[in-house]
């Protein structure tokens, strides 16, 4: 079985979810959460790679 990158751990293949900024279907998406200002309400969406280096979109696990 393939599907490991080696250090970066984000690339990895096998993650498969709904990407709400393309609105389809992707491999590799991650928990990127929204805070709408204003509400204090969170909401938790997914985003594939394309899309968060497209909209620079920071996944929740990776923040400090
Ligand atoms: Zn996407």
């Amino acid at each position: 079985m393939t599907g490991r990158t080696d250090g970066t751990g984000d690339l990895r293949p096998g993650i498969y979810g709904f990407c709400s900024w393309h609105r389809a279907y992707a491999y590799g998406v991650r928990v990127v959460s929204l805070v709408a200002e204003g509400r204090g309400a969170t909401f938790v969406l997914y985003a594939c790679g394309g899309c968060r280096a497209l909209y620079g979109l920071t996944p929740r696990a990776d923040r400090p």
